[in-house]
Formats: structure tokens, C-alpha cells, sequence
């Protein structure tokens, strides 16, 4: 079975008074044993922060994660944040590839695949976000999109799927209150694992995947139960200690 994983995606939201809360919030509810790994991913300006919350509640349950990382170890890119810098802060796992990203940023699934195999080069885990638009979608192309966001990915080593997840996340379903239902969900992640299959056999079988767009306390439990969805990738729900806490114990 692959071991669950949640991961909060605060984007661009929160405060140090809000980080310190809810850390501490979901801390002290899972300071109980979970089975599922948990992960935060709030703004890098307070990873330093939460990194501190997260080493000084001596609980090894809860994972930092990055929103985003440079491409490059070092250099002259103002502004950017290297994975060096990201490990020394002791982040587990770095999203790359988030649709926000794509649309607004212009990252190409080449420079995303640069950054998947930086996060991977410090001995971090890339959680490689994929997704179709509602219009691709509505054009019946969305395996093909989704075929060509993984394309450069699969020019890789198998051995990089051995550490890394993926988070699939319909742009249609992103803060926009509509979820993907458990049937459409549950059919993109069983095509994927097909496809990690066809590329990497039995490692593909470990590989976490998790769905992402407006999951929800009351929606978590019914794509929870589909086959292939192992976790979920959790923006707005996540930045409400209760409900985020609730989607952790549907994953546990
Ligand atoms: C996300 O930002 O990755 C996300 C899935 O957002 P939301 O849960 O708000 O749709």
C-alpha cells in the first residue's frame, strides 16, 4: 500500500502570527501517531519560521515543504531561492510546476523539469504538480496535456521516481470551489500509474499521488476511497487549522 500523504499549500497567504498558530495548531493534534505523512508549505519568507516551530515540537509527523526553488545551485538570479538554501532549512519536499505557476509565472514543463531534478540534486522530494484546463478538458485532450507535461520528465533516470510525488490538480478545480468528482479523479490517477508503470515498471507502483482542487473536509473522504488517489495537495482549505485537520485524519 502507498503510505498517504497530505500537503498544504498556504500560496501566497498567512502571517508570522498566522504560521505560528496554525503550526502549532495542527502540532498539537497530531502529536498522536498518524499514518499518514503530513506536509506545510507555507511562503519561503517564513520557512526559517516554521522550520524552528516544526525542529522545537520535536515531531518528526509533520514535513516542511517549499512552494517553489531556483533552477540553479548558485548565482546571479535576483530574487530566486536556491534548493541548497531550501534544505538548509531542512525542507522535505518542494512543489514544482504548481498551475499557478505555469499561468501566471510562464514556467515550461522544460524549466520545470529543471527544477524537479534541483530539489532532487539536495536530497529533497519534488512534488511535481500536472493538470489540464477546463477548456482542454472540454476538448477531450486532457491525457495529452497531461502526456506532454510528464514528457521531459520521462527523458529522466527511472531511479528519480524513487523520490518523488505527483500531485494532479484539474486547473478548473483550483480555488474554484468545483472538485474534480471521486470518478474523474480516480480515472486520471489510474491512467497514471498506468503510465508510471509503462515507464518505470515496479516503481511506479510506490510513487504517491495525490489530487489537488478545492479538496474539502466533506469531499476528502469519498477521493480518498479511489484506488489510485494516495493524499491529496490542499491550498485554500489548508490556511483553516479545523479543516485542514480534518482532510489529515480522512488520509490517516
Ligand atoms: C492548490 O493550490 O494546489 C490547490 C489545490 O488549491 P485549492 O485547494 O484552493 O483548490
Amino acid at each position: 500500500m502507498v503510505k498517504p500523504l497530505v500537503a498544504g499549500n498556504w500560496k501566497m497567504n498567512g502571517s508570522r502570527i498566522f504560521a505560528e498558530e496554525l503550526v502549532g495548531g495542527v502540532l498539537a493534534d497530531l502529536s498522536r501517531s498518524v499514518c499518514a505523512d503530513i506536509a506545510l508549505c507555507p511562503p519561503s519568507i517564513y520557512l526559517p519560521q516554521v522550520c524552528q516551530i516544526l525542529t522545537s515540537g520535536n515531531n518528526s509527523i509533520v514535513r516542511l515543504g517549499a512552494q517553489n526553488v531556483g533552477a540553479q545551485d548558485e548565482g546571479a538570479y535576483t530574487g530566486e531561492i536556491s534548493p541548497g538554501m531550501l534544505a538548509e532549512f531542512d525542507c522535505h519536499y518542494v512543489l514544482v510546476g504548481h498551475s499557478e505557476r505555469r499561468a501566471l509565472f510562464g514556467e515550461t514543463n522544460q524549466q520545470i523539469a529543471d527544477k524537479f531534478q534541483a530539489v532532487q540534486r539536495h536530497k529533497m522530494v519534488p512534488i511535481l504538480c500536472i493538470g489540464e484546463s477546463l477548456e482542454q478538458r472540454e476538448a477531450g485532450i486532457t491525457f495529452e496535456v497531461l502526456a506532454e507535461q510528464l514528457a521531459p520528465l520521462f527523458q529522466l533516470p527511472d531511479e528519480v521516481w524513487k523520490q518523488a510525488v505527483i500531485a494532479y490538480e484539474p486547473v478548473w478545480a483550483i480555488g474554484t470551489g468545483k472538485t474534480a468528482t471521486p470518478e474523474q479523479a480516480q480515472e486520471v490517477h489510474s491512467w497514471l500509474r498506468d503510465t508510471l508503470r509503462g515507464q518505470v515498471n515496479e516503481i511506479a507502483d510506490n510513487v504517491q499521488l495525490l489530487y489537488g482542487g478545492s479538496v474539502k473536509p466533506d469531499n476528502a473522504k469519498l477521493l480518498f476511497a479511489q484506488q489510485d488517489i494516495n493524499g491529496f495537495l490542499v491550498g485554500g482549505a489548508s490556511l483553516n487549522l479545523q479543516d485542514f485537520l480534518a482532510i489529515c485524519r480522512v488520509a490517516d
